[in-house]
């Protein structure tokens, strides 16, 4: 059992994730170290979040600042694992007692089609690299290139990201015409708001005389299959039609202020290329035979120059770190332990693969409680599953670490901090960041 607490641990990512894995084990009496990529640690709050949302990243920015500005944490951001300092590196040269991988999913799930690859910037989006360009847009110095939204844009997917996106395209091809036809300059939250019909209304001014076509969602299954609300595991047969119900009406509402257009039973094909870029994409119908997707023969080709894919975002692979398909390897997807090191954990969306805030947190929550007591003080033990007593086991041995250890870390850890001139004042490097 713990006495000192003389445990250091790695966490590689400062968001929802890595801060709440991170005041968890600080609470504990820990030392925590966080390595950043960015200057600011908000993830995908800051980057994935659309701008709209500007109150509730308002709010998570400051839950995140609260968790790291503490004395026994010491951030150290710019600093990328995979570029700035290698897997091996941090696992077998600096000796934390634990390290816990909270580096989110920032790789685009890769469209199936073929030549998607070639496409890219020829009319292909990927949905991370939209909603970036979408936040930043009006700060054209921080963009790496600009991007045009394209009216009759296909959106290819069926999470809230896709309806973010939709929304995105509507909001901007609205903002555009209005600014062309009445010179009148909208803000993106007010229509967020109030909706596109209702701005119209309030501006007098007809959607229909703005020559819209609209952008178009392509969804493989139908509006009561997309996975807008989550359906729990225990659900019965009567709350899993409500929770069917409610998916439908977020789609609806969502169309009602948005106008975009919805195309379900839908899968791509093939993309239609003409000089090299997109023209139009081909997409086969589907059909539903006891929950079961059918692809049927039936083709329908849709002129488009502009193809957004939003169907998920996956782990960066990373050199070092074992992966099992398109995730990294794990034991125990529950509590995040990586199959091929003991002591390295991962949580969050790098591996819940559920793109929420709060599925992000709890399980923050639950993989820092393991460790500090599981892992690091293994007879705090009140768990049962097999897998987990397995390591219990091996890590029973695990000692604290010395004085003279942690402090070997500490000056490794104010080294990577010089690199990037970071003086371990968190709320001063936070400030001058903004
Ligand atoms: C378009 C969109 C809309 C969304 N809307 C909502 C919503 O309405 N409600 C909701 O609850 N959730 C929403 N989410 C999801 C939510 O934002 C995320 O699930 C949550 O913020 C993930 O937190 P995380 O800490 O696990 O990962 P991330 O936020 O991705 O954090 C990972 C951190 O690790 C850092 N990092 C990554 N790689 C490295 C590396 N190699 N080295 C060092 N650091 C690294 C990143 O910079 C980042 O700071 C949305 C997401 C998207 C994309």
């Amino acid at each position: 059992m713990s006495k000192n607490n003389n445990h250091f641990i790695a966490i590689i990512g400062g968001a929802v994730s890595g801060s709440t894995a991170a005041s968890t084990l600080l609470d504990k009496g820990y030392k925590v170290a966080i390595i950043e990529q960015n200057a600011r640690p908000y993830g995908k709050i800051e980057d994935g979040l659309p701008i709209w949302h500007q109150k509730q990243r308002e709010q998570e920015y400051a839950k995140i600042d609260q968790k790291l500005d503490h004395p026994n944490l010491y951030f150290i951001p710019n600093t990328k694992l995979g570029t700035n300092i290698s897997f091996d590196e941090l696992t077998n040269k600096i000796k934390f007692s634990a390290i816990i991988l909270a580096i989110g999913a920032w790789k685009d799930r890769p469209l199936p089609l073929k030549k998607s690859d070639s496409l890219i910037n020829k009319g292909l989006i990927y949905q991370n690299k939209f909603i970036y360009w979408f936040n930043h847009r009006e700060d054209i110095n921080s963009l790496k290139e600009n991007i045009q939204v394209i009216d009759g844009a296909i959106i290819i997917g069926g999470g809230l990201a896709s309806i973010d996106v939709a929304k995105a395209c509507q909001i901007e091809l609205f903002i555009k015409a209005v600014r062309e036809i009445k010179n009148i300059i909208l803000d993106v939250e007010k229509i967020e708001t109030n909706g596109i019909p209702k701005t119209c209304e309030k501006i007098g001014i007809a959607y229909k005389d703005l020559n819209i076509k609209g952008s178009t969602i392509l969804y493989r299954r139908t509006a009561t299959d997309m996975p807008l609300a989550d359906i729990p595991d225990n659900a019965t047969v009567q709350m899993i039609e409500k929770i069917k119900n409610v998916r439908s009406k977020i789609l609806q509402k969502a169309k009602d202020k948005f106008l975009f257009n919805f195309e379900e039973l839908s899968t791509p094909n093939k993309f239609l290329i003409k000089n090299g870029k997109i023209n139009g994409i081909q997409i086969k119908k589907t059909e539903l035979v006891d929950g079961k997707l059918i692809v049927t023969h039936k083709t329908k080709d849709i002129q488009t120059t502009q193809v957004i894919s939003s169907i998920g975002s996956i782990p960066e692979p990373i050199e070092g770190i074992m992966m099992e398909g398109e995730t990294y390897k794990v034991k125990d997807k529950n509590l995040g332990i990586y199959t091929e090191i003991d002591g390295i954990f991962l949580t969050g969306n790098v591996v819940t693969g559920k793109g929420n805030i709060r599925d992000s947190l709890k399980h923050a929550e639950k993989v820092s409680a393991y460790v500090a007591n599981q892992y690091l003080s293994p007879l705090n033990n009140d768990l049962e599953d097999t897998a987990v007593k397995k390591v219990e086991n091996f890590l029973a041995q695990k000692k604290e670490l010395s004085n003279a250890d942690l402090e070997i870390i500490q000056e490794k850890i104010i080294k990577l901090q010089s690199r990037v001139n970071y003086h371990n004042n968190y709320k001063e490097w936070i400030s001058a960041s903004q």
